[in-house]
């Protein structure tokens, strides 16, 4: 058993990113119902683990998510992860939770591109980037901790450098980047949409460059800024 729990609420999110490996699924399952996630929190905890992350879809949408997140925190989980699209709007309600033990600990937005033009266009949401990037000030200014993901693709491979100057200049204490898993709409787009991986390389190299250069990691001990890749 694994000391985290994954915890998956529903489908149902308000961007159409075009590497989305959930497909349809938005459509079969919007939103688990909170007794049945409150089942796994506990199967969790008897288990052994005592950090959540909780993703969808976008966890932020679901009806129940401060109630989801009140319970881990009552049931003992000491790490609570949002997995969410970032847009600042729908992060309001989470943290604005009365008592700070009835929030989230740590925020993971997603990025896609250090500008407009290509995140919205990869989230197929226009106005997205805007409110991610003030979804990630706003939680910034609360002393969250921000672990952002941004998934590599052919439309912004080349600005992973720059994606990574901006994300430095926010304040995250961490960055990961993924190369997209190659199902759902990833996998129906993934002839032209996918880039192969000796092409995105130094791109990778050189925004790993930029992670090292950011400073510290605030809450582990002074540490540069992470960058995991996942290949
Ligand atoms: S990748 Fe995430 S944010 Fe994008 S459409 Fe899929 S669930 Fe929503």
């Amino acid at each position: 058993m694994s000391d985290r729990v994954d915890l998956k609420v529903g489908f149902q999110c308000n961007n159409f990113c075009r590497f989305c490996v959930q497909g349809d699924k938005r459509q079969l399952l919007a939103a688990k119902p909170a007794a049945a996630l409150r089942r796994l929190l506990e199967d969790g905890r008897r288990e052994g683990a005592n950090a959540l992350v909780v993703t969808g879809g976008e966890p932020a949408l679901h009806k129940d998510i401060l109630e989801i997140v009140r319970a881990a925190r009552a049931l003992g989980y000491s790490l609570i992860q949002i997995q969410s699209n970032g847009r600042a709007f729908l992060l309001r309600g989470l943290l604005q939770a009365p008592h700070r033990r009835g929030r989230p600990n740590e925020f993971g937005p997603s990025l896609h591109g250090p500008g407009a033009r290509i995140h919205d266009w990869l989230t197929g949401a226009p106005g997205a980037f805007v409110q991610t990037v003030a979804g990630i000030k706003t939680l910034k200014k609360l002393g969250q901790r921000v672990i952002t993901n941004s998934v590599i693709t052919k439309a912004n491979y080349r600005e992973l450098p720059d994606l990574a100057r901006l994300l430095v200049a926010l304040g995250v204490e961490q960055f990961q980047l993924a190369f997209m898993h190659l199902s759902g709409r990833a996998g129906e787009n993934k002839s032209w949409l996918a880039a192969r991986k000796s092409v995105i390389e130094p791109y990778v190299k050189a925004g790993s460059r930029r992670g090292d250069q950011g400073g510290p990691d605030r809450h582990d001990g002074g540490h540069s800024l992470l960058l995991h890749v996942r290949l």
